[in-house]
């Protein structure tokens, strides 16, 4: 069961809000610098902006909508009905939340709560990705890793502009530490802001394809991070019902729009893996 809207705001307190600034924040700026190089480039792209502007557009919806709601749905077990009957095999005891919690269920000593099937906490959201969370998370990485993948391409024109007299010690210490040229007085100020624009989108465009690829790899295997660690596969039921444990009965669409429904058709509580088949509890008790 997912915390109702007052519930989902409550998460958003300070220290876990200035990761997500600070996210939000390069995101706008990377938005900006796109925008100016498709207005404004020396060298106008192969494409008509009638024809770029409907797919940012679709992206960032996408990345925007997908992000809001990563960070607004908590898989935290605050909330939820926990059913004393139901423990047994696979549950364990949490000292620091003092409350018996189901398998896959781990304690996130940054949200100071256990979370439902908890795959990682995401330092640059401040959110944990977990049960209720995941299809929000998986589809902020593909869209992420489009939408970069697409600003990347734009900024090829400065890379090459960067390296236009070859590669020198200043290029390339301008394309690995712009800041530094910056302070030197090596570059002017709208040199350093195109250096580290196209520097920030390609290594967002490498952090987040290695990202896409476990996440895809740990969908299709139906193992949260721990699990690949732990070599353990005992929740893979085949990569069509993996997907749709993780991403809902319409796992094929979620893509498409974050506001589509997509129900999970478990509860979070009980899994059902090859070696031991558990049903979901109707009694419960409020955690
Ligand atoms: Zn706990
Ligand atoms: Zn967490």
């Amino acid at each position: 069961m997912q915390a109702g809207w007052g519930g989902r705001w409550q998460r958003l307190d300070a220290a876990l809000c200035l990761p997500l600034c600070v996210t939000v924040a390069l995101m706008g700026a990377l938005c900006i610098e796109v925008l100016c190089l498709l207005l404004w480039a020396a060298e106008p792209t192969q494409l008509p902006l009638a024809l770029h502007l409907p797919l940012l557009l679709f992206l960032l919806a996408n990345v925007l909508g997908n992000m809001g709601l990563f960070v607004t749905t908590s898989p935290s077990i605050k909330g939820v009905m926990l059913s004393e009957s139901a423990v047994g095999q696979g549950w364990e005891y949490c000292y620091t939340c003092q409350s018996h919690v189901p398998p896959r269920c781990l304690h996130c000593y940054t949200c100071n709560v256990c979370m439902l099937r908890r795959d990682h906490h995401c330092v640059l959201l401040g959110q944990c990705v977990g049960y209720h969370n995941y299809r929000y998370f998986l589809c902020l990485l593909l869209h992420g890793w489009v939408a970069l993948l697409y600003a990347s391409l734009l900024n090829a024109d400065i890379f090459m502009d960067l390296l236009h007299e070859g590669v020198t010690l200043h290029s390339i210490v301008l394309l690995l530490m712009p800041w530094l040229m910056l302070l030197t007085g090596q570059v002017n100020t709208l040199t350093f802001i195109y250096a580290f624009m196209a520097d920030t989108c390609v290594v967002s465009f490498l952090f987040c394809s290695g990202f896409l690829f476990l996440h895809v790899l740990l969908s299709l295997r139906g193992q949260t991070t721990r699990e690949w660690f732990g070599k353990s596969r005992c929740y893979d039921l085949g990569w069509r019902r993996n997907l749709q444990e993780a991403l809902g009965d319409r796992w094929h669409l979620v893509w498409l729009c974050p506001l589509l429904a997509s129900p999970l058709p478990g509860n979070g509580l009980a899994f059902e893996s090859r070696a031991l088949r558990t049903e979901p509890s109707t009694k419960a008790v409020i955690f």
